[in-house]
């Protein structure tokens, strides 16, 4: 038996992995562990410093939702499928905020119709539409706006971001600095939103990135004359997903953000947790269907890659494996590959037991995140992956999986 399972492997799920029978459709599936969710969400609650939304965009799966809910979350929609979906779950528009950078005036309005009454406006479009809608409607709440700010540092400074790549998510400074807000005068627009990092791992260059936004922030809505009550500091807290031992301590997030609440002197401080809220909940579960030699590379191919789990190909960074039985057998690297014929679906280059082979299942982890609706599920015909909660010591399946007659027309 190998000694040590990876730490991101919850022991308990292992038999009811083990005894699950798939049919033929089912080439690859993914599970949730909702107890084990549920008890990372009330350790992230236990603190009064920061307001919790999710990230819908992360894992926009019912029983997920209904999860989130249930201990105390509220969601950062960015699309109306994700609010249907979110409204779908009894949620109600109140505890709903809308981000992204396609907003219509046609989908602002249907979202103020829907009673979500918090926005966080990336454009110019985007405030004036929100405004006429307000008036066009004779809406006699005013929605709360928050302004997205896309910073970038002078050419020669040291920049906290590590480069000023552009973004189409929110405006410059210099944007937002024209504002009247005597122009808009149904909306309340009382804060800032930024969030223009990924996958941070280390507490220390957390803290100094979000210190660094103070200043800017504070002198715009200085600048604009507006009251700066709320800060949305957006998401990015990272997963090690590829095992290098650095982790965030969420204690460590509370006590920074607490002072970077007290510099900016705002009433609320909100992050839309995405990964940081669902990924370790998740796996990816799937049989190898072939294994060969290439110029001495092991490969092994999968029944399904990325066109159910693409995340890996798109960030080169893959989610980390570990084989679905003991095994005694010393470690040695694959090449793990999908059944698409391209040469981008790779899930990594990983360890496993050098005994491994066809009919094996690989399971991968932290795959409660950015997997089942990031993937690219259509190309070459094969089948839609399969969804479980794993809840009370039983596998619950959500979504059957599907051949492709399902969806090809
Ligand atoms: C994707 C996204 C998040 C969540 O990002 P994570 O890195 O998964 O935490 C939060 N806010 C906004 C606006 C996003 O687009």
């Amino acid at each position: 038996m190998k000694t040590t399972k990876p730490t991101w492997f919850n022991n308990r799920i292992e038999k009811s992995l083990l005894a699950h029978k798939s049919s033929d459709d089912e080439q690859g599936y993914f599970v949730y562990q909702l107890d084990a969710l549920k008890d990372h969400l009330t350790t992230l609650q236990q603190q009064d410093v920061i307001k919790l939304w999710f990230a819908v965009k992360a894992n926009p799966l019912s029983k997920i939702i209904q999860t989130l809910d249930s201990e105390g979350f509220n969601f950062d929609v960015a699309s109306s499928g994700e609010l249907t979906q979110v409204l779908g779950q009894g949620i109600s528009p109140d505890r709903v905020l809308n981000t992204g950078p396609a907003k219509s005036k046609k989908q602002l309005r249907s979202f103020v119709e829907q009673g979500v009454n918090i926005f966080v406006i990336e454009s110019l479009n985007q405030l004036d539409w929100l405004n006429q809608v307000v008036i066009e409607l004779e809406n006699t709440v005013k929605p709360k706006v928050l302004l997205r700010v896309q910073l970038q540092w002078p050419e020669g400074e040291k920049n906290p971001l590590g480069g000023n790549s552009l973004t189409p998510f929110g405006l410059s400074v210099q944007e937002w600095q024209g504002l009247c807000l005597s122009d808009y005068l149904r909306l309340d627009i009382c804060g800032l939103h930024i969030f223009q990092w990924g996958n941070m791992l280390s507490n220390e260059k957390m803290y100094s990135l979000w210190g660094q936004m103070v200043q800017p922030l504070i002198s715009l809505a200085a600048n604009i004359g507006m009251e700066l009550k709320i800060l949305d500091l957006g998401g990015g807290l990272g997963i090690d997903y590829l095992g290098h031992g650095a982790c965030l301590s969420w204690q460590q997030i509370v006590t920074d953000l607490a002072d970077i609440k007290a510099l900016t002197g705002v009433d609320e401080l909100w992050l839309e947790l995405g990964r940081f809220a669902v990924a370790e909940c998740g796996y990816y579960v799937v049989p190898v269907v072939d294994r060969k030699i290439n110029y001495h590379q092991e490969q092994l191919v999968l029944a399904a890659g990325i066109n159910h789990i693409i995340r890996p190909a798109i960030t080169d960074q893959p989610f980390p494996v570990t084989l679905l039985r003991n095994s005694k057998a010393a470690e040695q690297y694959f090449d793990i590959h999908g059944p698409l014929c391209t040469s981008m679906d790779k899930l990594g280059h990983l360890s496993l037991p050098e005994d491994v082979k066809v009919g094996d299942k690989l399971v991968f982890g932290y795959c409660g995140a950015y997997g089942f609706t990031e993937s690219m599920p259509f190309f070459l015909c094969h089948q839609l992956a399969a969804e479980y909660v794993f809840q009370h010591n039983e596998l619950l399946e959500v979504r059957a999986a599907q051949p492709a007659s399902h969806y090809l027309a």
